[in-house]
């Protein structure tokens, strides 16, 4: 069979978490009603890893495919709006920096905005960058709106969601079987390979059913049924550069507005994630277990949440690093199955739906073209390799000193694509963003500077705006940033009026 041509008949996916019902959602609505049949296969008994809540810019493009009506999607998920990540006690003790998403500054020609600030800068004459953001400047007021026409500030909002992982599964769930996609419910308890190629024939489920399908989308989160546990992909370990393994999670109660933004803070083996939600906070503290115990990294995980706590903490063990091919034969993964990083920079839900995508780019025959499954492993790889490169980035970037931890992390040797990033960063301040790699040049600006790195230079195009016109207009971005701030509704109030959960 998978040497002869003809369109895939059927697809199964194997696990209901946020990848598997993402690409559940995601393939029917593309490949409509005269498409595959989709069969979804998932387990209540094994359930889902369950967090997961905040995201990047980019799902607005997935929210966009699917046809969702942004309103209606906050509203159903208790979501929030997101314009960045603020950083507590990462660079050092008492320090905080913002990485906002959209852009700093405003349109200055030729002159890249970061070259005329650190110019300025190195002058004493340029303030903090956030002066320059308006993600950071209403974030640090509490405002949201979306982003306006104009030659404004109000054009660069960019902006992402916190929703709640469990009715965002809900939420694609119900759009995913309305277009067409069948729900099995049921534990997989082997996966038959054919003998002529050792593809994957079918899976077998604890009840006796059978799965057959052409094309198996391995969504069974960590243990990756499929790809590894049956295909035996292998998997890159990361663990030397990120050492964290263990998350205790644990929802809080709402004492006051949320504020749209996600809020990271270092503590002494690790970090502490808050995530406002409509009708909860999320919280997780991400810890390396060879540095604090589990008790430990808990109690400092409770005696630090805002509201009493929810529930009972929950425990979660990973291991950072991704399978070495994301697609094998007629299997690719999707979600945890194919890897997993940091949740630092809220990069997996984004891998998930960059998978999906280069799936429907690289969709298949029955021929399953080698070039194509080449082609798909390696713009994955390179995406995931230069998201771990900008997550490491936070860790070792750092003046901190005060516990092994930390002493670790900035003492290691670190890959030599990073290196060189900050290499050239020290040089010259010069920040770019490597052919389609998901942070931009904004995103390595705020956490270079944020981290505090220095440089001694700066770029040679800092200096084509003579200094008097250069300050006028570094002042002008700054004064207009803040007035644009200052117009935008509070972010309860845009919630309220937009997309406020039912009660
Ligand atoms: P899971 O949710 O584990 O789902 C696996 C599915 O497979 C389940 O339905 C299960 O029932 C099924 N299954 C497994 N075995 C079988 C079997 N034998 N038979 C049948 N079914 C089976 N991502 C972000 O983008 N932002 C974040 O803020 C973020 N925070 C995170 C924090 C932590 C601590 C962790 C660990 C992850 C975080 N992530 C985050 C990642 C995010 O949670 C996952 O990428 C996302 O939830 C996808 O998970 P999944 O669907 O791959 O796996």
């Amino acid at each position: 069979m998978s040497g002869q041509d003809g369109a895939i008949r059927r697809i199964a996916i194997i696990g209901g978490g946020t990848a598997g019902w993402m690409a559940a959602a995601a393939l029917a609505r593309v490949l409509g009603p005269h498409g595959p049949a989709i069969t979804l296969v998932e387990s209540e008994e094994i359930g889902t890893v369950g967090v997961g809540e905040a995201t990047i810019p980019p799902i607005q493009a997935f929210n966009a495919l699917l046809g969702i009506d942004e309103d209606d999607f906050v509203r159903a998920t208790g979501g929030t709006f997101k314009l960045g990540i603020e950083f507590v006690d990462w660079r050092a003790l008492g320090q905080r920096y913002f990485h906002p998403f959209g852009v700093y500054g405003i349109d200055l020609g030729a002159v890249p905005f970061e070259a005329l600030w650190r110019r300025l800068h190195a002058e004493g004459a340029a303030g903090p960058l956030s002066d320059y953001s308006i993600c950071a400047a209403a974030a640090a007021t509490g405002k949201f709106m979306r982003p306006q026409p104009g030659n404004t500030p109000l054009a660069h909002i960019g902006y992402a969601f916190h929703f709640d992982a469990a009715l965002y599964a809900r939420f694609l769930r119900g759009r995913a079987e309305a277009a067409g996609v069948v729900r099995r419910e049921g534990r997989v308890v082997d996966v038959v390979l054919r003998g002529a190629d050792g593809f994957i024939e079918a899976v077998t489920l604890a009840d006796g059913g059978r799965v057959e399908a052409d094309l198996f989308v391995d969504c069974s989160g960590f243990r990756s049924l499929l790809l590894g546990d049956t295909l035996g992909a292998g998997f890159e370990d990361w663990s030397a550069w990120l050492p964290n393994d263990r998350a205790v999670a644990v929802p809080s109660a709402v004492t006051r507005p949320p504020p749209p933004y996600t809020r990271a803070t270092a503590r002494t083996a690790g970090w502490q994630w808050r995530i406002p939600l409509q009708h909860r906070v999320g919280n997780g503290y991400v810890f390396a277990a060879d540095h604090i115990s589990e008790d430990e990294a808990t109690a400092t995980l409770l005696a630090n949440l805002e509201g009493e706590a929810l529930a009972e903490p929950r425990t979660l063990r990973f291991r950072a690093g991704r399978r070495s091919a994301l697609w094998v034969r007629n299997c690719v993964a999707l979600g945890l199955s194919g890897g997993f990083l940091e949740p630092l920079e809220s990069t997996s839900i984004h891998l998930i739906q960059s998978g999906i995508a280069r799936l429907l780019e690289m969709l298949p025959t029955r021929a399953f073209e080698p070039a194509d499954i080449r082609r798909y492993n390696r713009l994955m790889a390179t995406e995931f390799d230069s998201i771990r490169d900008f997550v490491i980035l936070h860790f070792h970037a750092t003046g901190r000193r005060d516990t092994a931890y930390w002493r670790r992390l900035a003492e290691m040797p670190i890959p030599d694509t990073l290196a060189e990033r900050i290499a050239i960063y020290r040089r010259t301040g010069r920040v770019f963003r490597e052919t389609d790699e998901l942070f931009t040049k904004t995103s390595w600006l705020a956490v270079m500077d944020g981290q505090g790195l220095t440089a001694s230079g700066y770029d040679p195009l800092g200096a084509a705006l003579p200094l008097a016109d250069a300050r006028a207009a570094l002042d002008r971005i700054g004064k207009v940033t803040a007035a644009a701030a200052a117009h935008m509704p509070p972010h309860q109030d845009f919630i309220a009026r937009h997309c406020r959960a039912p009660r």
